[in-house]
């Protein structure tokens, strides 16, 4: 879709020219820039108080150097970054990310799509996103002590319990967030619900950890139920084999699908039979290894090197929970041809714009990852009213509370799509619901 808007062509320029050798930043822009087209036709109130021209300029950007020392007692030197996004609706909220390609352009993409996410989840947060080009792979719990205790130095003066609550992402796990909460604590003098994704023993909410693929799967079903489908008896295709794949796997599996292939960084596997769920926990979560290793124990499994290929298995449903760009325009066109019905995103933007074309101009159901995705950062609030409160709520109490939400996010894209003339474009949906209320709250709020 091209935007024909002149007001809105003007705003994507003046992001180009500012941002430019960010592109992950300026694709996750112009999509929502594309969704907003009927909504500043009607809406010329929120052009007058500036609210987009604000919108696609973060509110703080930190980068800080994290030094520490490895097993062999060499200084190495890592980049630190924290985007505070938007605060309009809440303090900010959004994860870290720890991976060797994070740059500022990875976060302000990731920290921007968050602040819908977050709006979407009707939970009083704000969008913020941070990490470091830290590779946790390969590392000792030693190293990657000390490097969290170094990030975690300078953070800490950065965010708090009503300013900033930090979560995970990608290579940031339970391990990383309690370290890391350890060197808050000890710095800080308090203890407060400074980040979520804690463990149980200190803090943390049941279901948390399952969150994310849970409310993938439980998105994609009401998504399919309104289009008469369900999970019954479907076969599943699913990337990535971390947090949120793994629990995606779970929760559809549950609701009666089969899911036949997983991958990592280096390749997938694909088992007729449906996946070993419990075989890849133990893989991935406790001994961290590959996910080749699977077919050492599963004999009717195969291993393929490259991640790319898994979208030319035939599936009904295609859970991307991996890493953005992940699906493109070939990838989606096989999917098509092999008579894939629908395709909702665990992961952060993984389907390219032209992927995307493919699926609305071919009928495939898509669910945008920042409705799709949004139980994880909806449980992690639910985790911050818990810490507040001093209680903790039983597993079916946060299991239930996600369900509702993830319903009543599905509901908001659908009605939001049919309101502005784009019925079953639940993309467009996620963005106009979304940056409404962001919307109204940045124009009561004044210039600021
Ligand atoms: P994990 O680190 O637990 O797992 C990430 C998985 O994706 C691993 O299997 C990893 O393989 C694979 N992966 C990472 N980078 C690449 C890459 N460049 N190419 C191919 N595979 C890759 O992260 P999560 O499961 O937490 O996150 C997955 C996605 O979901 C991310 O996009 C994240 O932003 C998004 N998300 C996560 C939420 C959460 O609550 N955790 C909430 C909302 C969104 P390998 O081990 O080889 O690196």
């Amino acid at each position: 879709m091209a935007i024909t808007n002149a007001y809105l062509a003007g705003v994507l320029e003046t992001v180009k020219k500012r941002n430019a050798g960010e592109p992950e930043f300026i694709q996750a822009v112009t999509e929502v820039l594309e969704s907003l087209q009927p909504v500043v036709e009607r809406r010329p109130d929120l052009v007058e108080a500036g609210v987009i021209d604000r919108l696609v300029e973060p509110e703080r950007q930190i980068i800080f150097r994290v030094p520490w020392v490895d097993d062999n007692g060499k200084v190495q030197v890592n980049r630190g970054f924290r985007v505070q996004y938007n605060s309009a609706i809440g303090p900010y909220k959004g994860g870290l990310r720890l991976h060797p390609s994070v740059y500022i352009g990875i976060i302000k993409f990731l920290g921007f799509e968050q602040v819908f996410k977050n709006s979407l989840t009707t939970l009083p947060m704000g969008g913020g996103k941070g990490g470091s080009d830290f590779d946790p792979k390969g590392k000792s719990d030693g190293e990657v002590m000390r490097f969290c205790q170094s990030f975690m130095t300078e953070l800490c003066k950065h965010i708090g319990p009503d300013c900033d609550v930090p979560a995970g992402d990608i290579g940031t796990g339970a391990r990383e967030i309690g370290y890391m909460f350890g060197q808050y604590k000890r710095i800080r003098n308090e203890f407060t619900g400074v980040l979520t994704g804690k463990g149980l023993t200190y803090g943390g909410s049941l279901a948390r950890t399952e969150a994310t693929g849970y409310g993938l799967c439980y998105f994609t079903d009401e998504m399919l139920k309104a289009n008469g489908e369900s999970f019954k008896n479907k076969t599943v295709v699913i990337s990535g084999s971390g947090n949120v794949a793994i629990y995606a796997t779970q929760k559809a599996t549950e609701l009666g699908a089969k899911v036949v292939a997983l991958s990592d960084s280096n390749g997938y596997i694909f088992d007729k039979n449906g996946i070993d769920l419990a075989c890849v926990k133990q893989l991935k979560e406790v001994e961290r290894k590959r996910i080749k290793e699977y077919v050492t124990t599963h004999a009717d499994a195969e291993y393929h090197e490259g991640c790319k290929g898994i979208w030319s298995i035939p599936c009904d449903i295609a859970l991307p929970c991996a890493t953005q760009n992940e699906i493109d325009k070939e990838s989606a066109e096989l999917l098509v041809k092999n008579n894939c019905i629908a395709v909702a995103e665990g992961a952060n933007m993984p389907s390219t714009p032209e992927a995307i074309e493919v699926y609305l101009n071919n009928g495939i159901l898509y669910g945008p990852a920042k409705a799709a995705n949004a139980g994880g950062v909806a449980t992690s609030g639910l985790e911050m009213s818990q810490n507040s409160e001093r209680l903790s709520w039983t597993f079916e109490e946060v299991d239930g509370k996600l369900h509702d939400i993830m319903k009543s996010i599905f509901k908001s894209c659908d009605e939001a799509a049919k309101e502005y003339g784009m019925e079953g474009n639940y993309m467009a949906g996620a963005n106009i619901a979304g940056f409404l209320k962001v919307a109204e709250a940045m124009k009561a709020q004044g210039c600021v």
